[in-house]
């Protein structure tokens, strides 16, 4: 459906995130990396001089590649962002202001009222909030957010049981150390341990998602009613939020018929052929001892969520466990697939 490939870039472009925009987008149909930028521990320097931290190795396209300044200017129109939380709100309002679109995975702006919080299975009409957004900042271009990495999984599995009313959703999280950056949590802290607290995390589950799950009105998205309850722990795994989860449904379904709602969840970046849209986006496992993050995590190039233990619960309706790739479906590919969605739909013309 692209004839051309489209020019991108990366902001951040070194970081955890960084690098795997890296990975989801060389080769990519519809894009082509061309532009890096970072900080000015990094400005100027070949992308193949600065430390590459994932175990697949380093794409070539990007090996002589100079890294830049976070400063609009030379960069293409489409931005992707994985920077610094600290650092994002200027940089990105920046960009948008010089007329960039920013696909971003900073939280600096996920909660505005006109910024899309986008997951594109779930809430893709939240993309009409892109022109009032214009409006309201004076901007040519425009910030589109993705959720924070542990929100991902739990929208998914509640977006696929959405006809069923979930009403009071108990989260916990068992959270990877790739989701803290690098260097992240000190390895003192998490060999042998986990760390019951990940600063601000609970409040943006409990808030995220009832954004992602709102209803859009004529000019705001109206939160979803449900309640949402989490607590958040960091454990000594490298790739792969685990959560359990157990959910009150308005419209109690069966548990074969919630099953069958996981299974049979499909969405428009499926219909639309987005190349980063996982086939089956909410998978279910039906082994009693999975998904687990060492097995799991990489399967359909980490973009699907897995789903398994299925079961009734004597407190709510029913309780499951799922299954996320951090900076993958939580971070770097949701925010490629956001800007898919936004091609196919025509936003960038
Ligand atoms: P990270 O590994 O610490 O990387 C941060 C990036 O920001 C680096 O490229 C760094 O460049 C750049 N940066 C820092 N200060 C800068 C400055 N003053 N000017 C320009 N660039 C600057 O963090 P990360 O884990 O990739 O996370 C990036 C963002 O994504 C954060 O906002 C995070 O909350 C969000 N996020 C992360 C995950 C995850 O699973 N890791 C998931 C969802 C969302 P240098 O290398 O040059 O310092």
């Amino acid at each position: 459906m692209v004839s051309r490939r489209l020019d991108v870039g990366i902001l951040g472009a070194t970081g955890m995130v960084g690098q795997q925009f890296i990975m989801q987008l060389a080769n990519h149909p519809w894009f082509r990396i061309a532009w890096l930028g970072a900080s000015e521990r990094s400005e100027g320097k070949k992308y193949r001089d600065l430390a590459w931290r994932l175990s697949a190795p380093r794409p070539a396209e990007v090996d002589d590649m100079v890294v830049e300044a976070a400063a609009p200017g030379r960069a293409p129109r489409i931005m992707f962002s994985g920077l610094d939380s600290k650092v994002a709100g200027e940089i990105e309002r920046e960009f948008a202001a010089a007329g960039h679109f920013v696909v971003s995975n900073a939280r600096n702006y996920r909660m505005e009222q006109f910024v899309p919080l986008l997951v594109p299975e779930v809430n893709p009409d939240h993309l009409k909030l892109i022109p009032l957004q214009q409006q309201a900042k004076g901007w040519k271009g425009a910030i589109v957010t993705n959720p924070n990495c542990a929100t991902v999984p739990l929208v998914m599995a509640l977006a696929a049981a959405r006809h069923f009313e979930p009403a009071r959703v108990m989260i916990s999280t068992m959270q990877a150390v790739s989701g803290a950056g690098y260097p992240g949590v000190a390895s003192l802290d998490i060999l042998s341990n986990l760390v019951p607290f990940i600063d601000g995390e609970e409040e943006k589950i409990q808030t995220e998602s009832l954004k992602i799950m709102g209803t859009l009105q004529t000019d705001r998205v109206v939160p979803h009613p449900m309640v949402v309850s989490a607590q958040t722990t960091r454990v000594p795994v490298i790739n792969g939020h685990t959560e359990t989860i157990s959910v009150q449904f308005t419209n109690k379904p069966s548990l074969e018929d919630l099953k069958a709602a996981f299974r049979g969840f499909t969405a428009k970046p499926q219909q639309l052929g987005c190349p980063s849209a996982p086939k089956q986006p909410v998978q279910v496992m039906d082994e009693p001892n999975r998904p687990q993050p060492r097995l799991d995590v990489e399967r359909e190039g980490g973009m699907a969520v897995f789903i398994g233990r299925v079961r009734p619960c004597p407190v709510f309706d029913y309780k499951f466990v799922a299954l996320g790739h951090n900076t993958v479906r939580g971070a770097a590919g949701a925010a490629v697939l956001n800007a898919e969605l936004m091609l196919a739909e025509k936003l960038f013309d």
